[in-house]
Protein backbone atom coordinates (compact mmCIF):
# COMPACT_ATOMS: atom_id res chain seq x y z
CA UNK A 1 0.00 0.00 0.00
CA UNK A 2 1.64 3.28 -1.26
CA UNK A 3 1.83 5.41 1.87
CA UNK A 4 -0.22 8.38 0.45
CA UNK A 5 -3.30 6.39 0.90
CA UNK A 6 -2.88 6.84 4.58
CA UNK A 7 -3.06 10.14 6.59
CA UNK A 8 -0.19 11.65 8.58
CA UNK A 9 -2.45 11.22 11.08
CA UNK A 10 -3.77 7.36 10.94
CA UNK A 11 0.29 6.73 10.33
CA UNK A 12 0.83 8.39 13.82
CA UNK A 13 -1.73 7.29 16.20
CA UNK A 14 -3.55 10.92 16.22
CA UNK A 15 -6.64 9.63 13.67
CA UNK A 16 -8.57 6.22 13.66
CA UNK A 17 -7.16 4.22 11.06
CA UNK A 18 -10.74 3.62 9.96
CA UNK A 19 -12.49 6.72 9.43
CA UNK A 20 -10.05 9.18 9.91
CA UNK A 21 -11.89 10.56 13.55
CA UNK A 22 -9.71 12.04 15.83
CA UNK A 23 -12.06 11.44 18.57
CA UNK A 24 -10.25 9.19 21.21
CA UNK A 25 -9.77 7.36 23.02
CA UNK A 26 -7.91 4.90 20.84
CA UNK A 27 -7.58 1.46 20.59
CA UNK A 28 -4.15 -0.24 19.62
CA UNK A 29 -5.43 -1.85 16.23
CA UNK A 30 -2.22 -3.78 14.72
CA UNK A 31 -0.05 -2.63 11.99
CA UNK A 32 -0.34 -1.72 8.65
CA UNK A 33 2.84 -1.55 6.13
CA UNK A 34 3.53 1.07 3.59
CA UNK A 35 6.24 0.46 0.19
CA UNK A 36 9.20 2.43 0.82
CA UNK A 37 11.79 3.01 -1.72
CA UNK A 38 11.53 0.26 -4.83
CA UNK A 39 13.67 -2.24 -3.49
CA UNK A 40 13.80 -1.57 0.01
CA UNK A 41 11.78 -2.97 3.07
CA UNK A 42 8.06 -1.47 3.92
CA UNK A 43 7.25 0.69 6.42
CA UNK A 44 5.45 -1.17 9.27
CA UNK A 45 3.22 1.67 11.65
CA UNK A 46 1.47 0.81 14.61
CA UNK A 47 -2.22 1.96 14.14
CA UNK A 48 -5.38 2.86 16.16
CA UNK A 49 -8.90 2.92 15.92
CA UNK A 50 -11.87 5.60 16.93
CA UNK A 51 -14.59 3.98 19.73
CA UNK A 52 -17.50 3.43 17.67
CA UNK A 53 -14.79 1.41 14.80
CA UNK A 54 -13.61 -0.71 17.59
CA UNK A 55 -14.75 -4.26 17.81
CA UNK A 56 -17.19 -4.54 20.72
CA UNK A 57 -14.82 -6.00 23.97
CA UNK A 58 -11.70 -4.50 22.64
CA UNK A 59 -12.50 -1.32 24.34
CA UNK A 60 -9.35 0.14 26.20
CA UNK A 61 -9.93 -0.34 30.25
CA UNK A 62 -7.25 -2.07 31.73
CA UNK A 63 -6.53 -1.97 35.40
CA UNK A 64 -3.87 0.77 35.67
CA UNK A 65 -6.48 2.89 33.19
CA UNK A 66 -6.55 6.82 34.42
CA UNK A 67 -10.37 7.70 34.36
CA UNK A 68 -11.28 11.28 34.16
CA UNK A 69 -13.73 11.98 37.06
CA UNK A 70 -15.89 15.60 37.27
CA UNK A 71 -18.40 16.36 39.26
CA UNK A 72 -20.39 19.03 38.47
CA UNK A 73 -20.08 22.24 40.39
CA UNK A 74 -17.45 20.25 42.94
CA UNK A 75 -14.43 18.72 41.22
CA UNK A 76 -13.19 19.98 38.46
CA UNK A 77 -12.08 16.94 36.32
CA UNK A 78 -8.93 14.76 37.47
CA UNK A 79 -7.42 12.14 35.97
CA UNK A 80 -7.07 9.32 38.70
CA UNK A 81 -6.59 5.50 38.88
CA UNK A 82 -10.59 4.02 38.81
CA UNK A 83 -10.50 2.91 42.63
CA UNK A 84 -9.34 6.23 43.88
CA UNK A 85 -11.71 7.89 41.38
CA UNK A 86 -14.49 6.07 43.23
CA UNK A 87 -13.20 7.11 46.64
CA UNK A 88 -12.81 10.18 45.59
CA UNK A 89 -16.98 10.41 44.29
CA UNK A 90 -17.79 9.00 47.49
CA UNK A 91 -15.72 11.21 49.89
CA UNK A 92 -17.12 14.20 48.03
CA UNK A 93 -20.91 12.97 47.98
CA UNK A 94 -20.80 11.56 51.80
CA UNK A 95 -20.43 14.99 53.87
CA UNK A 96 -23.47 16.56 51.54
CA UNK A 97 -26.63 17.27 52.20
CA UNK A 98 -28.21 14.87 49.55
CA UNK A 99 -31.02 12.98 52.01
CA UNK A 100 -30.75 9.84 52.90
CA UNK A 101 -32.59 7.96 49.52
CA UNK A 102 -29.77 9.50 47.45
CA UNK A 103 -26.91 8.39 49.90
CA UNK A 104 -27.99 5.17 49.90
CA UNK A 105 -28.18 4.78 46.15
CA UNK A 106 -24.70 5.99 46.06
CA UNK A 107 -23.63 4.26 48.85
CA UNK A 108 -25.50 0.66 46.46
CA UNK A 109 -23.82 1.49 43.32
CA UNK A 110 -19.98 1.84 44.73
CA UNK A 111 -20.76 -1.06 46.64
CA UNK A 112 -18.49 -3.89 46.02
CA UNK A 113 -18.21 -4.73 42.31
CA UNK A 114 -18.39 -0.96 41.28
CA UNK A 115 -15.11 -1.17 39.78
CA UNK A 116 -16.76 -3.57 37.20
CA UNK A 117 -19.53 -1.93 36.80
CA UNK A 118 -18.07 1.40 35.86
CA UNK A 119 -15.76 -0.46 33.43
CA UNK A 120 -18.46 -2.19 31.77
CA UNK A 121 -20.24 1.40 31.44
CA UNK A 122 -17.53 3.08 29.90
CA UNK A 123 -16.88 -0.03 27.91
CA UNK A 124 -20.44 -0.19 26.29
CA UNK A 125 -21.61 3.88 26.59
CA UNK A 126 -17.80 5.20 26.52
CA UNK A 127 -18.38 6.75 30.09
CA UNK A 128 -20.41 7.10 32.85
CA UNK A 129 -22.66 9.64 33.71
CA UNK A 130 -25.00 9.47 36.86
CA UNK A 131 -26.35 12.87 38.67
CA UNK A 132 -28.04 13.88 41.77
CA UNK A 133 -29.57 16.84 43.27
CA UNK A 134 -27.95 19.50 45.58
CA UNK A 135 -30.26 22.20 47.01
CA UNK A 136 -32.71 21.78 44.06
CA UNK A 137 -30.42 21.93 41.36
CA UNK A 138 -28.98 18.81 39.49
CA UNK A 139 -25.30 18.20 39.30
CA UNK A 140 -24.00 15.69 36.93
CA UNK A 141 -20.91 13.29 37.75
CA UNK A 142 -18.76 11.89 34.67
CA UNK A 143 -16.31 9.35 34.72
CA UNK A 144 -14.32 9.08 31.01
CA UNK A 145 -11.38 6.90 30.16
CA UNK A 146 -8.52 9.66 30.56
CA UNK A 147 -7.04 10.71 27.76
CA UNK A 148 -3.41 9.43 27.26
CA UNK A 149 -1.71 10.34 24.04
CA UNK A 150 -1.14 7.18 21.81
CA UNK A 151 2.76 7.38 21.59
CA UNK A 152 3.27 6.51 25.29
CA UNK A 153 1.10 3.75 25.12
ZN1 LIG B 1 -13.13 5.40 13.35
Amino acid sequence: MPAGEYSYGQLHETECIACRSADGPFTSAGHVSTEADPGADPLVWAVVTCPPCTPEGEHPMSDDRLVTLEIEGLVEPVALPLPEALARLWDELRPLPLGRLQLEAYRHFLRAGAEERVRAAIAQDGMLQLSFALNGEIRLVRATPALVPAATR
